[in-house]
């Protein structure tokens, strides 16, 4: 079975990530797309995320509606989570791995803003390889951009990539020990910060969000005075 990974703060979750994973599972026929809030402790945020609670609960409101697409508490604290520290990508992977059968096949779903930053994280290498990953573009970016986002050694030699930066970043980039999959036409015009700004100034969210999740945000107060 294919089982799509989608990592993000989701605060909130909006149409962009749901677009995301909507394209990512019709391409890849995933059974399952697991949306997995990420529980990171205050001391570690650049920003103060708002809390693990509100921001599931949004997810599970915002995926509802779709066969297979499930809110995960694969990053609740304490779901094997070190005391105090963060979650890692490639810890939450392996947790989700040692769940599954054999054969099933993970596929991590992240947009290429996201994905630039690749080479950074923890143990980047050993999470290219435990999974595919489905990368979703936009205008602008060359297939060249996503081969130099990977870590230095998995990069193809210069050569190579040189007369890819005239090429948009679609199709499959398959390497010794990454497979990439780009999803095209799929990233919207949204992001979190400008929910959580128009939100902040008392305008209409519901074009960006599940009415649900708009809902929910005014009810609880989030975001105000942001
Ligand atoms: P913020 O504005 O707070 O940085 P965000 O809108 O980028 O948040 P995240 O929860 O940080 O949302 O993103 C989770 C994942 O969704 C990342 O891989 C990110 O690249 C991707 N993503 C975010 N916004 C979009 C969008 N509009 N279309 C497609 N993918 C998106």
């Amino acid at each position: 079975m294919n089982i799509g990974f989608f990592g993000g703060s989701f605060d909130p979750i909006h149409r962009g990530h749901l677009a995301l994973a909507q394209a990512a599972a019709t391409r890849h026929s995933l059974r399952q797309v697991l949306f997995v809030p990420a529980n990171i402790p205050p001391h570690k945020q650049k920003q103060p995320l708002t809390a693990f609670i509100h921001r599931y609960a949004m997810v599970a409101l915002a995926t509802q509606d779709e066969r297979g697409f499930l809110p995960s508490l694969l990053e609740a604290a304490g779901a094997e989570a070190k005391p105090g520290g963060a979650n890692y990508s490639i810890d939450t992977v392996r947790r989700l791995k040692r769940t599954l059968k054999k054969s099933d096949r993970v596929f991590f779903l992240i947009g290429i803003d996201a994905f630039r930053d690749i080479a950074k994280w923890r143990e980047a290498r050993a999470l290219l390889a435990e999974c595919d990953f489905i990368v979703a573009s936009r205008p602008g970016y060359s297939l060249r951009d996503v081969a130099e986002s990977l870590p230095e050694d998995l990069r193809p030699p210069a050569a190579v990539t040189r007369p890819f930066h005239k090429q948009p970043a679609k199709g499959d980039l398959v390497l010794p020990g990454v497979t990439l999959h780009l999803l095209e036409g799929v990233q919207q015009n949204v992001s979190a910060t400008a929910i959580r700004t128009a939100a902040a100034r008392g305008k209409p969210l519901a074009r960006w969000l599940d009415p649900r999740v708009a809902d929910y945000i005014r009810k609880h107060g989030l975001y105000r005075g942001k």
